[in-house]
């Protein structure tokens, strides 16, 4: 299936002087994370995540925050990266794939080995103290919380106040010098691979619109149809996960 569309993303490609990555949820849902906007997810069932995984939820009842996101951290930190994260880092290193934008908190395109990762919605890498915005690695706080229940939440050791993950919750500021640097690239480039993107979360759904204002090449690689489709160059509905190391292999020259 699709190896016309394959093609066309080679030549693509092959052709481009400055391609560039934006990911979604897709790309980790074979890794086995969850989109946690999704009702389908599993995180909904006891909690409303625009409530609890808000801010201002954060805030006032942290211990309601860290209840939620407790099976999503626990999964995201097993998770592996998968034959999609590590495609795009091979074409990173082949001198293709400039960078990977991404609305992921899960860390996986930098274990993959992609170097220039620009994480829109924050990551899981470190934590904040809401009170004194001391920042820590997040290695030191989360798993010890997570593997067990009586633990209480994270707190700072300097200052005794709850510790955030600094991923994005519902009601922040997306980070603005991270942000800039996307929007850069989406100015640049001449291709947009967005992979396993719904293409419902702004302002970075709005990227690909940017990229062929400017004449540059769309594609896009997502299990479900976007309201993109219509202005892309190429389409495919199919797993991330299986495409782009086809991409990858066509174009190294390799047998698919
Ligand atoms: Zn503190």
């Amino acid at each position: 299936m699709y190896e016309k569309e394959i093609l066309q993303i080679v030549e693509l490609l092959h052709h481009a002087v400055y391609a560039v990555a934006l990911t979604g949820a897709g790309i980790s849902r074979p890794s086995g994370i969850p989109d946690y906007r999704s009702p389908d997810s599993g995180l909904w069932s006891r909690h409303n995540p625009y409530e609890v995984g808000s801010i201002q939820g954060f805030r006032y009842q942290p211990a309601r925050f860290y209840d939620w996101i407790r099976p999503l951290a626990t999964l995201i930190l097993n998770a592996q990266p998968n034959p999609a994260h590590l495609a795009l880092a091979r074409l990173e290193t082949i001198g293709i794939l400039k960078s990977v934008i991404t609305q992921n908190i899960d860390l996986l395109h930098g274990r993959a080995g992609s170097k220039t990762v620009y994480e829109v919605h924050g990551h899981i890498r470190e934590v904040t103290c809401i009170s004194c915005f001391t920042i820590y690695p997040a290695q030191d706080f989360l798993p010890p919380f997570l593997n067990n229940d009586q633990a209480d939440i994270p707190r700072c050791p300097k200052c005794g106040g709850v510790l955030k993950p600094n991923v994005i919750l519902f009601g922040e500021q997306l980070p603005a010098q991270i942000l800039l640097r996307a929007e850069q690239d989406t100015r640049r480039a001449d291709v947009m691979i967005v992979a396993g993107s719904s293409l419902e979360v702004f302002p970075v759904a709005d990227l690909p619109r940017r990229v062929k204002e400017h004449g540059g090449s769309l594609v896009l690689i997502n299990l479900e149809p976007t309201s993109y489709d219509k202005m892309a160059d190429v389409v495919i509905h199919a797993d991330v996960a299986d495409i782009l190391p086809r991409i990858v292999n066509q174009l190294e020259g390799a047998a698919s």
